[in-house]
């Protein structure tokens, strides 16, 4: 059976990823997205579906799966096809044909392409300490998927960036019992995080590092070396929380053909890679002048979508129109705000 063509297809399905695809639907092209996570929302749902967001457009606060779930809302209505736990290994661009993306479990071929891939495929940064990797999922986590449980528990968190300190100021109210170590005595995180951290009531301990996890079934101590003395100490634990980073590769899209500027594909002020109808958007872009946030990652989305549809189509202007004007005419299914005035 012929594989059918899309005019655009995504690959990443996080919040620029899924910008994209509302815009590409707008534009009235048949729009697909892969990704190789079992959802959506890239590293919103997958590393901090619960942590507030607060420098998004037009919310002062919102949470990363709310974001994520309005965004699908505002994408759907275009009915584009969603390709879950299928990862893109390889991207061919042809003079004459479409573009062939091959995945571990089919091909695709799509007219044009936005790589949305942010940091490509992520892992958490491991503690090499014996039993850690047996007691993964069984006390030991690497994200926070349900605040719940933790609530009344002893936690130790190891880290000292945003993550590690965001999620022991979030968790505190809920544990019985925060603990946070930190193996390096300066931090990695924001000023404020650190002044609030330390007037918490976590127990924090820096110069330290986590020297045994003990347990059989389920965390249930460890031991603390601090670097600097030798000395050691144990903590009775229910959970420990390892914060601490992660090993981005780009896999294989760095044999994709296209321009790779240190960890990042290299892109125009037109988000056009250096192949033919293959634009990237977010964190996976390198630009002078690039910053790697939410609200400019779904910016370079609408320019990628809308450049692909005027590269596509000769006889449509690149710039869409203004969405308040087009959805007069085309009465969207979603249902609009609601104000006082009305
Ligand atoms: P991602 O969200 O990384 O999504 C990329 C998707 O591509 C993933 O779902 C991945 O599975 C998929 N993918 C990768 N390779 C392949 C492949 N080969 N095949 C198929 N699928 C693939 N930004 C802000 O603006 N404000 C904040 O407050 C903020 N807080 C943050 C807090 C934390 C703890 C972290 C880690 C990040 C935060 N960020 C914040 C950054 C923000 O999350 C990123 O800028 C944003 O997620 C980038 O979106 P993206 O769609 O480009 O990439």
């Amino acid at each position: 059976m012929r594989e059918e063509i899309y005019d655009l297809t995504i690959i990443g399905g996080g919040p620029v990823g899924i910008f994209a695809v509302y815009y590409g639907g707008l534009r009235g092209m048949r729009m697909k997205v892969i990704d190789s996570l079992p959802h959506l929302g890239g590293q919103l749902n997958a590393l901090y579906p619960e942590k507030f967001i607060y420098d998004v457009p037009g919310f002062p606060k919102v949470a990363a799966a709310d974001l994520v779930e309005a965004l699908e809302e505002q994408a759907m209505q275009f009915h584009p096809t969603v390709c879950l736990e299928e990862k893109v290994l390889d991207l061919k661009t042809n003079p004459l044909g479409p573009v062939e993306l091959t995945t571990d479990k089919s091909l695709h071929l799509a007219r044009s392409v936005i790589i949305a891939c942010g940091v490509g495929a992520f892992v958490p940064r491991k503690l090499d300490v014996q039993s850690v990797q047996k007691l993964e999922g069984r006390g030991v986590h690497y994200f926070v998927h349900n605040k719940k449980l933790f609530r009344d528990k002893k936690i130790m968190i190891v880290g000292g960036g945003d993550s590690a300190l965001d999620w022991a100021l979030e968790l505190i109210p809920i544990a019985s019992e925060v603990t946070v170590i930190h193996k390096l005595d300066r931090w990695q995180a924001h000023e404020d995080t650190v002044k609030k951290l330390l007037a918490s009531s976590a127990r924090v301990m820096q110069r330290s590092e986590v020297l045994e996890v003990h347990g059989e079934k389920h965390v249930e101590a460890v031991t603390v070396i601090n670097n600097e003395t030798g000395e050691q100490s144990a903590f009775d634990i229910d959970h420990l929380l390892l914060n601490i980073g992660f090993l981005t590769n780009l896999g294989p899209i760095r044999n994709w053909g296209l321009e790779i500027q240190g960890n990042a594909i290299a892109v125009n002020s037109q988000m056009e890679t250096n192949l033919p109808h293959v634009y990237a958007a977010g964190d996976i872009v390198t630009y002078p002048g690039k910053l790697k946030l939410i609200a400019t990652g779904t910016g370079e989305a609408a320019i990628a979508a809308n450049n692909a549809k005027s590269a596509l189509d000769p006889n449509a202007k690149f710039f869409p129109g203004h969405s308040s004007q087009r959805y007069e005419s085309q009465k969207p299914s979603v249902t609009p705000v609601q104000t006082d005035a009305q």
